[in-house]
């Protein structure tokens, strides 16, 4: 599992997915872990941290070539196609301000859009975010996975409000750990306001970046992906009883 971390040869994007997966995952965990998200069922923080996962990709939906765009061919790519021209290219709108204000709008509004009682867009939103999740992570089963997930969304006893709370959190994540590599996001976009002088902070292109993490795909992000996957499994650990925490 750990070979995804040392493989060097990985493109930028690849690399780049799972760290977005695992920073939403751990961060997810964390909100659980001290009481602001109240899930207590061990089931279904296991399945919310997999959609959480998935979901720390969700803002790459602007990038017609990632793994977004190749999950449900040719559909995916169709829509990532579209979302890209609309939001301005890759790392734009979707990794914006206005950006995290849809999928926050997206996550606490999909409870309420129902089908004869059914919460058919949380269920979907959740579902392929925890299929993307499975998939990244080259779990077998492929969309099975997704529809596994899709079911336990619907009849578990926790309210459906807990469940795509995940979209917001994980594309948060995402875009703050874009603004942590050195390309950094327009966070103003559609306001694109170019740097009098360029540096590493504030760049001509507009694109804003606190690169502590350096370029994607970095020793550092590598370093950064293992701590967040120890982290994920301590908490897993402490969470199955096996000590106090
Ligand atoms: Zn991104």
């Amino acid at each position: 599992m750990l070979s995804f971390i040392f493989a060097f040869d990985e493109s930028e994007i690849k690399m780049m997915g799972y760290t977005h997966s695992l920073s939403a995952a751990a961060t997810w965990l964390a909100l659980v872990h001290h009481g602001v998200v109240p899930i207590t069922d061990h089931p279904t923080i296991f399945v919310t941290t997999l959609a959480c996962a998935g979901a720390g990709m969700l803002p790459d939906i602007d990038h017609r070539n990632g793994t977004i765009a190749r999950s449900i061919p040719p559909l995916s790519g169709w829509i990532c196609a579209v979302v890209q021209r609309l939001s301005g290219g890759h790392r734009q709108g979707t990794h914006s301000f206005i950006g995290v204000g849809i999928f926050w709008a997206l996550a606490l509004s999909s409870p309420h859009y129902l089908w004869w009682g059914v919460p058919w867009l949380s269920i979907i939103l959740v579902a392929y975010a925890g299929g993307l999740a499975l998939r990244t992570f080259g779990a077998p089963g492929g969309w099975l996975g997704a529809v596994a997930v899709a079911s336990f969304t619907y009849y578990s006893s926790q309210p459906i409000e807990f469940f795509p709370l995940v979209i917001g959190v994980g594309s948060s994540v995402h875009i703050l750990g874009d603004a942590l590599t050195r390309r950094g996001v327009n966070l103003l976009w559609p306001l694109t306001i170019k740097a009098p002088i360029s540096s590493i902070f504030w760049k001509k292109s507009g694109n804003m970046a606190l690169p502590i993490l350096g370029a994607s795909g970095s020793r550092r992000e590598q370093f950064l992906a293992v701590a967040l996957m120890l982290y994920i499994v301590w908490v897993f650990i402490s969470l199955s009883g096996f000590f106090e925490w």
